[in-house]
Order: C-alpha cells, then sequence, then structure tokens
C-alpha cells in the first residue's frame, strides 16, 4: 500500500516556510501553527521574519520546554519579534474534548480535529517511566480484523502540529497537574501506537519524530521513541536512514496465509521482505533488536505450532533473514464489530513459553486503561469514514491453515 503523502526530495524547509508565511499575511485566520515545525523548520520561517537561528532557538525552546503559547510572556525575545509572531503565527493547541482517568492511573484523551473527527492519546504511568501513546492518523486505511481503529476506516492524515500537539499538551498538563518541579518530566517514553498508520503519514511523521527527540524540544532518546508500523517495507527503509528510532512491528502471524488476513497490507508487503526490512533496520537502529508485537486471537494465531513457526521465522530458518527480536505478546481486547476473542491466559503462557525456550525474551503485555478503552486496539476516537475502509472490511471468517514445522 502506497503512503498518502510522501515527503518530497528537494523541497526545503525555507520554501515551506515562505510559503506558509505568505498564506498567513494574506489571511489572518490562517495563521502559522508554530507546532507544525521542527527546529530546522522553525529557524527557516524566522529567516522569513528576518530572524537569526539562535532567535527560532529561544522559541522552540518556550513552547515545547515551557509549554508557553502566549508570544507576550516570552520575555528573552525582542518586542519586535514578538509583535510579528502574534501578526502571523500562534501555537494551536487541540481542543480537548474529553479526559477519562481509568482506576490504574491511565488518562485517556479525546481531541477534536475538526470536520468530525476526533482522536485519542493515552498516557500510561509507571514506576520508571511515563508512556504517552499517539494517535498519527484520524483512523486508518489499512484495516486489520482485530483493531477497533481498523473497523472505523479512514478519514485523514494529522499534520505534524496534530501530532506533537498531543505531546505537548499531555506533556505540560500533567506537569501542571502532578506538580512537577521545573525542570521535571511528566512524559519519559513515546510510542505512536494510537490511532492510525504512522508510516502511512511520513511526512506529518518525520518532523514530529525531530521534534520529540531534539535536546531544545523534549529531549527524548532515540530508544525512548517507538514507531510502531503494521510493516510497510519501503517506509521502514526510509525512516531508517533519516530518524532511526526504537521500531516495533506488528507481526501477529508466522505465516502470509494468516497474515493475509489479519493485516491487509502483508498481501503487498509479504513476510520475507518485511524480515529483511527489519533486519536492514537494525544497521542504524537505537537498540539491537527489533519489537515483534503479537496479538493474542483466541483459534487463530495461538497454537503452539505457530508459536514454533514463529520461532523458525524469526530465526531465518523458515524466512530470508533472522532478526534479532523481542516478542510482545498483546492479550486481545475484544470489541463488539470483530467477532474475535482473547486467547486465554493458559493459551498464551503456552505461546510465550515455546518462544521463551528457544531463547526469545518473550513478555506479555499488561492490560492497563481497559475500564476505559484505553488499551491496545480500543482507541477509536470519532472518524468520518472517507474512503469507505469500514465498509469494505471483510468479515469473512477467518480460514486457519496448518502450519507444520520440522
Ligand atoms: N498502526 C500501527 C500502530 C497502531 S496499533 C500498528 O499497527 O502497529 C498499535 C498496536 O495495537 C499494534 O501492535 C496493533 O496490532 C495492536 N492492536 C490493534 N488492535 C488490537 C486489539 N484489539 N487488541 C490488542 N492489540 C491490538
Ligand atoms: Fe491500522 Fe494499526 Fe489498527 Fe492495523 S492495527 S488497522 S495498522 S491502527
Amino acid at each position: 500500500m502506497r503512503p498518502r503523502s510522501p515527503p518530497r526530495g528537494g523541497v526545503s524547509a525555507l520554501g515551506a516556510a515562505r510559503r506558509a508565511l505568505t498564506r498567513a499575511a494574506s489571511n489572518p485566520v490562517d495563521r502559522v501553527n508554530l507546532l507544525d515545525h521542527d527546529l530546522e523548520s522553525l529557524a527557516a520561517y524566522c529567516a522569513t521574519l528576518g530572524e537569526k537561528r539562535f532567535r527560532a532557538v529561544q522559541l522552540f525552546r518556550w513552547i515545547h520546554q515551557k509549554g508557553e503559547s502566549d508570544f507576550g510572556r516570552m520575555t528573552d525575545l525582542a518586542q519586535s519579534l514578538r509583535d510579528k509572531l502574534a501578526a502571523a503565527a500562534e501555537v494551536r493547541p487541540l481542543r480537548v474534548a474529553s479526559e477519562q482517568a481509568a482506576a490504574d492511573g491511565t488518562v485517556k484523551w479525546l481531541f477534536d480535529v475538526g470536520g468530525g473527527d476526533a482522536v485519542e492519546a493515552v498516557f500510561i504511568p509507571e514506576d520508571d517511566r511515563g508512556t504517552l501513546c499517539v494517535s498519527s492518523q484520524a483512523g486508518c486505511a489499512v484495516g486489520c480484523r482485530f483493531c477497533a481503529t481498523g473497523h472505523q476506516g479512514f478519514s485523514r492524515n494529522l499534520s505534524t502540529g496534530e501530532i506533537v500537539g498531543q505531546l505537548w499538551f499531555a506533556e505540560h498538563h500533567l506537569r501542571r497537574r502532578l506538580g512537577l518541579a521545573a525542570g521535571e518530566r511528566a512524559i519519559s517514553n513515546v510510542v505512536m501506537m494510537g490511532m492510525g498508520e504512522p508510516l502511512q503519514n511520513y511526512a506529518a511523521l518525520l518532523p514530529a519524530l525531530r521534534t520529540m527527540l531534539d535536546d531544545h524540544g523534549y529531549g527524548l532518546s532515540r530508544r525512548r521513541v517507538t514507531v510502531s508500523t503494521s510493516g510497510l517495507t519501503r517506509m521502514i527503509e526510509r525512516l531508517r536512514r533519516d530518524c532511526p528510532v526504537a521500531l516495533a512491528v506488528s507481526l501477529h502471524a508466522p505465516d502470509d496465509a494468516l497474515r493475509d488476513q489479519l493485516v491487509p497490507l502483508n498481501r503487498k508487503h509479504d513476510i520475507a521482505a518485511l524480515m529483511a526490512a527489519c533486519r536492514q533496520y537494525l544497521d542504524a537502529a537505537p537498540r539491537d533488536f527489533i519489537t515483534f508485537e503479537y496479538c493474542m486471537l483466541d483459534g487463530v494465531n495461538d497454537s503452539p505450532e505457530q508459536a514454533r513457526a514463529l520461532v523458525e521465522l524469526v530465526r531465518g530458518r523458515a524466512g530470508p533473514v533472522a532478526v534479532p527480536c523481542k516478542l510482545n505478546l498483546i492479550p486481545f481486547n475484544p470489541f463488539p464489530e470483530s467477532g474475535l476473542k482473547r486467547s486465554p491466559r493458559e493459551r498464551v503462557q503456552a505461546f510465550a513459553k515455546v518462544l521463551q525456550d528457544a531463547g526469545i525474551v518473550t513478555t506479555v503485555r499488561k492490560t492497563r486503561g481497559d475500564d476505559i478503552a484505553a488499551a491496545c486496539g480500543q482507541l477509536a476516537g470519532e472518524v468520518q469514514d472517507r474512503t469507505r475502509a469500514a465498509r469494505r472490511m471483510t468479515r469473512a471468517p477467518i480460514r486457519i491453515v496448518a502450519v507444520h514445522t520440522p
């Protein structure tokens, strides 16, 4: 499946900033949203205002490190710059439609992004970290059988400002709410595991990732920012070159016959190509393993034979290459339209044991926030299905092909 908006080579940040400025000047309502810019592009925008790069750094720090959106309060910026910004730009926050807190401390926000679309972000506190699960699209066009977002269909890509806006809001809101001291952070990890397929919104994703990593922005380490993908092989290769962060790949099946049915884009990006892309990604990745996610579906992909086939696959005995990996088994979070069931706990444990006995580090993901529908695959926001993906979604029974392992 092709990404919707591939970034075009040769389009300079300066050119983009100039066009944005011209647009804003000709229409005062159409202000430049500074959350749309990573530092390089903000520097290019500031250059169009006749300002030096260090001013962009100051501005970027005010916005992302201090959470400030009022130019008047950015006291170390020259008044002339504050006036120029007030006339043409803004830090456009997302509109919070609702906030829900789960018994386990998980918090879910629903953001209204206009046009009848709303997306969700989830904060998951743990003893040693605070993780924000971020959405990349309103809906998703991939249409995985077991995913509530996939069942809703697809409306549109989020902009960089809307992706970063989730982190901007959550970080500064939580800092205030938790009464954190200056310099303390609420969010230490970001996972692109909310609504949408991040690699199908690559042009907006890339500046968002760069802002998360930038020392003048959120300063997150590459190891603590994870892109989760259903497996667009060419885009995995681009991410490796442009911005290698931690990679999670949603595998869900050890063979093409089953994966074709669970993750429809497998018909174009088959497992062999996926494994090759994963192996190559490790050349640049901040971690020396890929995380494979595997959603445990009762009677579909959870047999001991399938676990053995999975071992063969990642070891390179049933595929083109071996891929150093960790396996993350996700108990399926059911929703009515799926017609699927969660694997019983004993099956998940037996499956995990096969992998662990083969020496593969395997974890079973704790289900967090399921009392507020904030767990994996339950995020569904509100989506105008413009592509009729939901209608095209097949509900035919899943055909299990016998798995043979040596
Ligand atoms: N589109 C990306 C990221 C968003 S989905 C991807 O597919 O990787 C994040 C994770 O939640 C993926 O591993 C996905 O397979 C998993 N998931 C989706 N629906 C689920 C469900 N109903 N129960 C458990 N996990 C689910
Ligand atoms: Fe899209 Fe990921 Fe859900 Fe598949 S699992 S439909 S790729 S969000």
